[in-house]
């Protein structure tokens, strides 16, 4: 079965009402190629106000981080009941501005991706090396030991997105090539046939993100094991559309 292309706009700490609205609105309006799964990922306090803004059956909304507790004195934090009942289908978790400003590590990510599947939110979860591992070779050994702490937490796979997204890509205007994109991919998949299974391999997305825009998201689009984007920056302008449409 092929996976549905998939390109997840992360809004991070940015915008307000208006510029959601206009934003929801564009993807709303835009020709949407058929056979795409867009998730925006506003901030927190606009879930519900995003929500309720969309019309388009493809697009849905999703939130940017969750707790791993259903209730309680957690003071700040955001539970997967609560995003869920704002109506936000998805909750993105281990992205590397949490595990690096923020300090989450691997076994955390994995407890609120365990967390936040039991309760039928899917995630899309971020993994990817610095730059000083990338310099050291030890990319694929970063990415496998982030998803190690995943698997172990992991009974199904369903709604598991998984997000490459090596940390020198994000932000910085320098994205990885597609060859260097379809080669990462094309391991990861390669471990989860080895520790989970073969049909999980087959039939989990894996996007590429990191400095992904409206004009190098085309050069992916022959690699059969990117399966879309993480989009942080050019989520919040018009290029978004062409990051959606670009497989067609
Ligand atoms: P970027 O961010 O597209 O702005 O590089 C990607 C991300 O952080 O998910």
């Amino acid at each position: 079965m092929a996976r549905t292309f998939f390109v997840g706009g992360n809004f991070k700490l940015n915008g307000n009402k208006q510029s959601i609205k206009e934003i929801v609105e564009r993807m709303n309006e835009a020709p949407l190629a058929k056979d795409v799964e867009v998730v925006l990922c506003p901030p927190a306090p606009y879930l519900d106000y995003a929500t309720s803004l969309v019309t388009k059956s493809q697009v849905s909304i999703g939130a940017q981080n969750a707790y791993f507790k259903a209730a309680g004195a957690f003071t700040g934090e955001n539970s997967v009941e609560q995003i869920k009942d704002c109506g936000a289908k998805w909750v993105i978790l281990g992205h590397s501005e949490r595990r690096t400003l923020f300090g989450e590590d691997d076994k955390l990510i994995a407890e609120k991706t365990k967390f936040a599947l039991d309760q039928g939110l899917g995630v899309i979860l971020c993994i990817g090396e610095t730059l000083e591992e990338k310099k050291a070779g030890s990319t694929l050994k970063v990415v496998e030991t982030q998803l190690d702490a995943a698997i172990e937490q992991i009974k199904d796979w369903t709604n598991v997105v998984v997000a490459y997204e090596p940390v020198w890509a994000i932000g910085t205007g320098l994205a990885a090539t597609p060859e260097d994109a379809q080669d990462i991919h094309a391991h990861i998949r390669e471990y989860l046939a080895k520790k989970v299974s073969a049909e999980v391999a087959e039939q989990t997305r894996i996007l590429y993100g990191g400095s992904a825009n409206g004009s190098n998201a085309v050069t992916f689009k022959d690699k059969k094991d990117v399966d879309g984007f993480l989009v942080g920056g050019a989520s919040l302008k018009p290029e978004f559309v062409d990051i959606c449409n670009s497989r067609n």
